[in-house]
């Protein structure tokens, strides 16, 4: 029997993405295949979680006739959480090319456990724009919702969340805080060890893509 997904979440359980995801998790896979893997899970999520943006009709010309096609009803901000989301924000703006980018830097303080922002820089049209956060890993959840909570400092409204591999803890502490922001996910894995990595998980996302590994959970 599959667990319950919890309310307001996605799991995007195509083949491809748990195909990908297999590999992007297999401690053997290379630091080029674990680029490649992460930035095409990354366009496979960016589909999923822009299903439900709203459009607007938009008349055009082809080279034969009037068309009304369609345009996104508001501007669409992508929100990588430094650093492991870059490795994301590669592979969503593969499909969403017009996005802007809103960086969030976000570190570990080791001695509260909590992070704490070093960097944050966004466009000025929050409050008018779809904006999708992204973060290949969404372990303790709090990142995701410091992150979160500085853009609706900045006015946004309407947030998305995306990671590839989430756990209940994370998924819990985000929606009691932002319960109103949906949650894509690739997988939900069981639990997180004593050191906060997700367990099973593929380790530490922002070494492997960045290929300064040292230690991975
Ligand atoms: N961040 C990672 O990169 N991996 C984990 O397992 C948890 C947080």
């Amino acid at each position: 029997m599959s667990p319950t997904i919890p309310s307001g979440v996605t799991v995007v359980d195509h083949p491809l993405v748990k195909i990908k995801l297999t590999e992007l998790r297999a401690a053997d896979t290379t630091s080029a295949v674990f680029r490649q893997r992460l930035c095409e899970l990354a366009t496979l999520m960016a589909f999923e979680v822009t299903r439900s943006l709203d459009s607007r009709p938009h008349r055009i010309r082809t080279p034969l006739a009037e068309h009304e096609g369609a345009v996104l009803a508001r501007p669409l901000v992508l929100a990588p959480i430094l650093r492991a989301g870059l490795g994301m924000l590669e592979g969503m703006l593969k499909i969403l090319s017009d996005a802007s980018v809103a960086h969030i830097g976000l570190f570990r303080n080791e001695e509260t456990r909590q992070p704490e922002s070093y960097y944050f820089k966004s466009p000025r049209n929050l409050a008018e724009a779809d904006v999708i956060v992204a973060d290949p890993m969404l372990a303790t959840g709090g990142s995701a919702t410091l992150a979160i909570s500085q853009l609706k400092e900045r006015g946004a409204r309407s947030l998305r969340y995306v990671c590839l591999v989430s756990c209940p803890e994370g998924i819990a502490r985000l929606h009691s805080a932002h319960p109103e922001v949906p949650i894509y996910t690739a997988a939900i894995d069981p639990e997180l060890n004593d050191r906060a990595y997700i367990v099973p998980g593929l380790g530490d996302a922002g070494d492997r893509y960045f290929g300064t590994v040292a230690d991975n959970g």
